[in-house]
């Protein structure tokens, strides 16, 4: 730390994102991409439609707002784009948190609350879920505090029903509920009609994963026009041109192709279960999931045991350092070769340990 570091950041301790490694891995499976690159139609249209490069982007994104908008059934008013979800994450603790409105979510999710938390200053209480790793709705019944949800929940892959989750936006009327839907087009029920309902619930979405564009950074926030609106003054304080024009084309190719995504997501979602039951078999304790990863616990070997033998063949999963969870490692479902070669992998490692 530098002597000119300002001490307002003395209790940072920043998200450490899961390893991109330098040289080409056997197999990645540590950071939720989908192992399927955009289609080529969806680059052919974005080679075509990129703004010119010496212009800035769109600063308000009307005509990918005015997509997704169709899409999903709302004025582009209801819509906000980000650098990523995880830039509207950030916008979603400035906007609503403060010491009145201090932020509240379970204390096993998505390791950049805490962080974009700390940074903004915002007090924060965590839930534990129940030891299976359900999250108990009435938790955060009349809780007088922002709440954030992972909806299904990260790195579990567990899913609260939509049902559940208005009656937590009912019974929190003064308060802002977002609902970070990061993984829902795997298998999860969407929050987005309590938008239409409620005044009080903002869902985040990202390009990153059923879309495939992760390295493009785009996620999108769908709430009432003045929540978004708030969002969208902070955005305009801190980053106007946040979205870049090459990303803005290729989110609109791969919008014409929204077949593709639909068939991306329902490959996954059979790659899971056939993982999940193959794993069992192999005594693996594996927790449901809805989303494109599962959550595993070698059978007689640490968390941290089981990641490094992974690795040893050329294969990554994400651990986390958390005692909670440290018998755990989260693994992102690829293709079906992808996972019958981690599944001979894994049960090469335990046959290792016998
Ligand atoms: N929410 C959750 C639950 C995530 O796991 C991630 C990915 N790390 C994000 C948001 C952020 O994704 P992105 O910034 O790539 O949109």
């Amino acid at each position: 730390m530098s002597r000119f570091f300002s001490t307002r950041h003395e209790g940072l301790t920043p998200y450490v994102p899961g390893e991109q490694p330098r040289t080409p891995v056997r197999i990645k499976l540590n950071t939720n991409e989908l192992p399927f690159p955009p289609s080529q139609a969806a680059l052919d249209y974005a080679a075509a439609h990129t703004r010119p490069l010496n212009l800035y982007s769109d600063p308000e994104g009307h005509e990918l707002r005015e997509a997704l908008g169709a899409l999903f059934g709302f004025s582009k008013e209801e819509i906000l784009l980000g650098n990523g979800s995880d830039e509207l994450i950030h916008f979603c603790f400035l906007a609503f948190c403060d010491d009145a409105h201090p932020a509240v979510f379970p204390n096993i999710t998505y390791g950049f609350y805490p962080v974009s938390a700390t940074l903004n200053r915002v007090p924060f209480e965590t839930i534990p879920l129940r030891e299976d790793f359900t999250l108990d709705p009435a938790d955060y019944y009349a809780c007088g505090k922002t709440v954030f949800l992972t909806n299904p929940n990260a790195p579990t892959g567990r899913a609260l029903t939509v049902a559940q989750i208005e009656e937590i936006v009912r019974r929190n009327p003064e308060n802002v509920v977002v609902v970070d839907e990061a993984y829902v087009d795997f298998g999860a029920e969407t929050a987005l009609p309590l938008v239409k309902k409620y005044d009080n619930v903002v869902v985040l979405r990202t390009f990153s994963k059923s879309r495939s564009l992760a390295g493009g950074r785009l996620g999108f926030a769908i709430g009432n026009r003045a929540l978004i609106a708030d969002l969208n003054t902070l955005r305009n304080s801190q980053n106007p041109y946040n979205v870049s024009s090459p990303t803005t084309a290729l989110a609109l190719g791969i919008l014409r192709d929204e077949a593709q995504t639909q068939k991306n997501c329902a490959a996954i979602a059979e790659n899971r279960t056939f993982t999940i039951e193959k794993l069992r078999a192999l005594g693996f304790a594996v927790v449901d999931s809805v989303a494109n990863f599962i959550f595993v616990k070698a059978p007689g070997m640490s968390g941290t045991a089981f990641q490094a033998a992974l690795r040893a063949k050329g294969i990554l999963v994400r651990h986390f350092d958390d005692p909670l969870i440290t018998d755990y490692n989260r693994v992102t479902i690829g293709t079906r070769a992808q996972m019958e070669e981690f599944l001979a992998a894994a049960a090469e490692i335990l046959e290792g340990t016998k």
